[in-house]
């Protein structure tokens, strides 16, 4: 493992702090990179599976009509408190989710390894409530571990929907919150962050979020969970190029990959994360506790 001190670059001031997500691109760019990915690699099968998920992912959001967003005066309220607008652990979920998870399991059916395609069989033939309850569970942050098999697929689609949502927004009054580590749209944790390339934003740091694909600006050179600039450094496999690293944090032993457009500009904060297993297990073994999830592999982790 290589360990650098850290390159600072203050951010500039006109640059956006959020970035909503690009709903007719992002699927797709994913899925591209996911194929790419999978060209020799270990985890060659399981990578490309991931590229046919997030295709699927694709599909549905070009055909899924615009959600009902909270009203005005809900936004406005959670703007005053400082609270994300679609809170996912609290907002009234669109009943198109559980369509977008039908139509996922639908085109997948067909094209899954086997053991998906039996996992895939239970979630088309399960009641909206059991649905209903698994999709509660994995937004409060307590996945149901019996039933882990489905978890990626459940994720997979509400990742459509609160992305739909999440695109629909109106950046001006979206603010960062208080408590930088978690998304200004819908309060999750995020994936990865990602260094970007580009004018206004070029060289500057921001975190992805692991449901809605919302991007916030945070400081490079800071820990993401405790704010520490002080006790946090830069780790990565050799060989890897440098476009993916880990940044862990001494203060509290958290860590959390960083991707590098610069380095590969088609680099993608879901995609390389779930390439780059072998960093993870690097920094797990270092004793650093990763702080955020990413959604296609939740559950796997269950034995
Ligand atoms: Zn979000
Ligand atoms: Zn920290």
């Amino acid at each position: 493992m290589q360990s650098q001190p850290i390159d600072f670059h203050p951010p500039a001031e006109e640059a956006a702090p959020i970035l909503l997500p690009v709903t007719t691109t992002l699927f797709a760019d994913r899925a591209d990179r996911f194929a790419h990915l999978a060209d020799n690699h270990s985890l060659g099968e399981w990578l490309s599976f991931l590229g046919r998920i997030s295709r699927a992912q694709h599909e549905i959001i070009k055909a899924l009509p615009a959600l009902p967003l909270p009203e005005a005066a809900a936004l406005e309220q959670a703007r005053i408190h400082g609270m994300p607008p679609l809170n996912a652990a609290s907002l009234r979920r669109p009943a198109a989710w559980r369509f977008a998870l039908q139509q996922l399991a639908q085109r997948l059916q067909n094209d899954a390894p086997d053991a998906a395609q039996a996992v895939l069989k239970t979630l088309l033939s399960a009641s909206d409530e059991e649905l209903d309850r698994l999709a509660d569970m994995l937004l409060k942050g307590e996945p149901d571990m019996a039933s882990a098999a489905q978890l990626p697929f459940v994720a997979a689609a509400l990742q459509v929907v609160f992305t739909r949502l999440a695109g629909q927004l109106d950046a001006r009054p979206l603010q960062k919150l208080d408590s930088h580590g978690v998304c200004p749209c819908c309060g999750s944790l995020p994936v990865s962050s990602v260094v970007r390339l580009g004018a206004a934003i070029n060289n500057l740091r921001y975190l992805h979020c692991s449901l809605c694909n919302t991007e916030w600006n945070v400081s490079r050179a800071t820990c993401t969970t405790c704010d520490t600039d002080k006790e946090v450094a830069l780790h990565e496999i050799e060989g890897s190029k440098g476009a993916v690293r880990a940044e862990t944090c001494d203060a509290c032993k958290s860590y959390l990959k960083i991707v590098y457009q610069e380095k590969d500009p088609k680099v993608d904060p879901v995609a390389d994360d779930l390439a780059t297993l072998p960093l993870d297990m690097l920094v797990d073994e270092a004793g650093y506790e990763r702080s955020g999830p990413n959604l296609l592999l939740i559950g796997a982790h269950s034995g």
